[in-house]
């Protein structure tokens, strides 16, 4: 990669973001449209918060991501929200045009595209999801406007009905499940929780219940126990890297303009994951 004068600043604010893997993934995707940018992380601990985004305006950044744990709090300090980040309740891009700061969420958009990647079109269809947090809100103001239902269940039941209520003001069809009894009968199955991180954790619903060609998508970035039941029993088994390749995708665009050359930033993704 070359900087020059003229290279124009993006990365991200974390705390920690050591662990980050868009950094590969975003500069691959310069590099593959020999685009003037670059994309750094920046450990922003949560005092430091407001004057990182005033820097986002001293320092001229083109933009950045925003991950754990300013997704809520960045809000307060940006001009304008964009929908799909104010009903999530959180950002996690940030673009800068001339010192106005624009956020957006791009993890809807991002596990819509990975779903059209593959084929799978929720058109008609009836979706269970797991989780009721920024994941599954974001996921969930997508759904909603494409298939035939969304069954919401998770741990703490006045979070989960919360979230149906505000999905159902935007259109949706949703309803809640109290015990996960009928997983069977769903085209899609969403988990949204991060249980699967490590193989220690209990599964998010009973794997029995899953039927032979149903599409389960676990939005943790392995390939986790779920999974793994999932495609013992036939199931279609989607990771959430799908949805991590995606966000970074539609990011680039905000930033640049410009559709990025997927294949470069998977392959960046892949090395990076392992
Ligand atoms: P969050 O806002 O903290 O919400 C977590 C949700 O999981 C809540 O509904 C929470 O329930 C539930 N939960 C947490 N621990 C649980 C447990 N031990 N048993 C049952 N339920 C539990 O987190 P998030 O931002 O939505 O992220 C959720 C997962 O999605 C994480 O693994 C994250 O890495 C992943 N994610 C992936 C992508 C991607 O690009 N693939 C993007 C965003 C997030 P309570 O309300 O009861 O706490």
């Amino acid at each position: 990669m070359r900087i020059t004068g003229t290279t124009r600043v993006t990365g991200i604010f974390g705390w920690p973001v050591g662990h980050s893997v868009s950094p590969p993934m975003q500069n691959a995707a310069f590099k593959a449209l020999a685009l003037d940018y670059c994309y750094v992380p920046f450990a922003v601990h949560p005092d430091a918060l407001s004057s990182a985004v005033e820097a986002i305006r001293a320092l001229n950044l083109r933009g950045v991501n925003i991950t754990i744990p300013h997704k809520e709090r960045v809000m307060a300090h940006l001009d304008t929200i964009d929908a799909e980040a104010a009903f999530v309740g959180a950002v996690n891009t940030v673009v800068n045009d001339g010192g106005r700061l624009t956020g957006y969420n791009t993890d809807g958009r991002g596990f819509m595209q990975s779903l059209a990647e593959q084929a799978i079109d929720l058109d008609g269809k009836d979706v269970f999801m797991v989780g009721a947090g920024g994941a599954a809100r974001a996921v969930g103001y997508y759904v909603v406007q494409k298939a035939r239902s969304l069954v919401l269940y998770g741990r703490t039941m006045e979070r989960v009905e919360r979230l149906a209520e505000d999905l159902r003001k935007i259109g949706g069809t949703v309803s809640v499940s109290r015990d996960a009894k009928d997983l069977g009968r769903y085209y899609l199955i969403i988990q949204a929780t991060p249980l699967g991180l490590y193989d220690a954790d209990p599964l998010p619903v009973d794997a029995d219940l899953l039927e032979k060609g149903q599409v389960v998508y676990d939005l943790v970035y392995k390939k986790t126990k779920l999974l793994r039941e999932a495609r013992k029993r036939g199931c279609v088994a989607l990771a959430g890297d799908g949805m991590l390749l995606w966000q970074g995708a539609l990011a680039f665009e905000l930033w640049t303009g410009r559709k990025p050359d997927i294949d470069a930033m998977r392959r960046a993704l892949r090395r990076t994951l392992g």
